[in-house]
């Protein structure tokens, strides 16, 4: 017998009614003889030392946070509850007979989903945006595959989020990158340019990542279409659009959407996620598997897809995700629409706002988020788009997504969400307008900033070079 835990200073932050376990089985020679040295802390040591590192952090509780295409919204605790009921923690190989309830919650959430997206047929598996892109690029692989043509390249937007590339490589695509008009707007003349028979698909995010939404995306679908391509809809941020149109309307095939953005899981900590890919008709039999089926009286996990790629990840994907989507969408009902409505107006609102500051290079009406650049500060200031992020943080404000998209030099990407008041879009503005000041009478402060957090300015290229991940108490 041996005993786990040692006290040796007198503290304790355990309480088990055995501290000690049958250790005969193991052989002397990988037996410790010396002691552990483990810290020895009571309960109370340990709360104050993690309460202490997550005040170091930022949050959307402690404050604003317009993440460019992160969709950093409030998401309503009541779903962190529900998500957490006892009776959703099932074992994932439980037979169909025991998990009624989880499958017809997995059923009617895609039915909601479908109805949200105009689709005919969706996969809950994948777990990121990303995982859901490289899943419909995948669908679209096979489908290709399976009518026997032999379609290498898919074509990508310059305005297009980055993952979209990187997707579409790794399901076995070259990439074609077409660039924008001076608007913004994916170039259709370009778009004609680079099309042939090789051509897949086409990858787009509308709105696109300046915030734009494409004008001609009903005459991209004709082309794409009569040229015997499919057309893939990034619907990572769907609050722009949805309950107002859907990427069946536009002409799209596959849609991928973030649950973990839109549908209300906390998100960015790179915790679990949901990117649930929703297809039209002729790609139902290319899901992956399982599908949650439904007879008339019993749900099912269904292995049986003709043309399925396979699975992409264990089990139905991350389930209390699913939870938290169902529970949000139930709450929210018609009034899905007015988060849109209010992502699209706060975004339009700071835009006009911080326009007069900030160099806005799109000056168009935006949908959830809107780029302005920082190009006016660094050449009359030598303040750069990255000591302005920094300086917002001193404003208790997560900075927004910089240098993003690349076709904007010194972007700024802003987006405020539907959560926001408008007291506190006007704090922001405050802070935006302060910093654009500041960069004209006192530009060492920004360039020296954040100077309020618990890190100070940091030197990102020995960061980078030489990261320290030690953690020093
Ligand atoms: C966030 C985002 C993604 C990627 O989603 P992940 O869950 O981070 O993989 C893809 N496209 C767009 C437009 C996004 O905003």
């Amino acid at each position: 017998m041996q005993t786990i835990f040692e006290k040796n200073n007198g503290t304790n932050g355990i309480n088990l009614t055995d501290n000690t376990i049958n250790t005969d089985f193991i052989s002397d020679k990988f037996k410790r003889t010396d002691k552990i040295g483990l810290p020895q802390l009571s309960e109370l040591d340990v709360m104050r030392h993690y309460k202490a590192l997550s005040d170091m952090n930022f949050c959307i509780e402690k404050g604003f946070y317009p993440l460019g295409s992160c969709t950093m919204k409030y998401n309503p605790k009541v779903n962190e509850y529900l998500a957490n009921l006892e009776d959703f923690n099932i074992h994932p190989e439980v037979a169909n007979e025991m998990a009624q309830g989880a499958l017809k919650l997995m059923y009617d959430l895609s039915d909601a989903l479908l109805k949200i997206t105009g689709m005919d047929a969706l996969t809950l598996q994948p777990s990121a945006g990303a995982h859901g892109e490289m899943t419909g690029m995948m669908i679209i692989k096979k489908y290709f595959d399976t009518i026997g043509e032999q379609r290498k390249k898919v074509i990508i937007p310059d305005s297009a989020h980055g993952t979209n590339p990187a997707s579409a490589k790794m399901a076995g695509f070259d990439i074609v990158e077409i660039k924008s008009n001076e608007r913004g707007q994916v170039d259709i003349e370009e778009l004609k340019k680079v099309l042939d028979k090789d051509v897949a698909a086409i990858m787009m995010t509308n709105p696109n990542t300046l915030g734009l939404f494409e004008e001609k995306v009903e005459e991209i679908s004709k082309i794409m279409h009569e040229n015997g391509s499919l057309l893939y809809y990034d619907g990572a941020n769907f609050n722009a659009i949805m309950g107002y149109t859907n990427p069946k309307l536009m002409g799209f095939d596959v849609v991928h959407l973030n649950l973990h953005k839109t549908f209300s899981t906390p998100h960015g900590g790179g915790g679990p996620g949901a990117g649930v890919v929703a297809v039209v008709d002729k790609l139902r039999d290319y899901l992956p598997t399982p599908v949650i089926t439904f007879d008339g009286t019993k749900y099912k996990r269904c292995y049986d897809v003709k043309h399925s790629i396979g699975s992409v990840k264990d089990f139905c994907g991350n389930f209390s995700v699913l939870v938290r989507a169902y529970a949000y969408i139930l709450m929210m009902g018609k009034n899905l629409k007015h988060a849109t409505e209010n992502a699209v107006l706060n975004a339009n609102y700071l835009k006009e706002k911080l326009k007069k500051y900030y160099d806005l290079p799109y000056d168009e009406p935006c949908m959830h988020e809107f780029v302005i650049t920082g190009e006016k500060q660094k050449h009359e200031n030598g303040v750069s788009t990255l000591n302005i992020a920094k300086a917002l943080m001193d404003g208790n404000t997560h900075p927004p997504t910089v240098y993003f998209p690349l076709i904007v030099h010194e972007a700024i990407m802003i987006e405020p969400t539907e959560s926001e008041t408008k007291e506190k879009l006007d704090e922001f503005v405050e802070t935006m307008i302060k910093i654009a000041e500041e960069c004209k009478t006192n530009p060492d402060k920004i360039l020296s900033a954040p100077h309020t957090t618990p890190v100070k300015k940091i030197d990102e290229v020995t960061a980078a070079r030489h990261p320290d991940l030690n953690f020093k108490g």
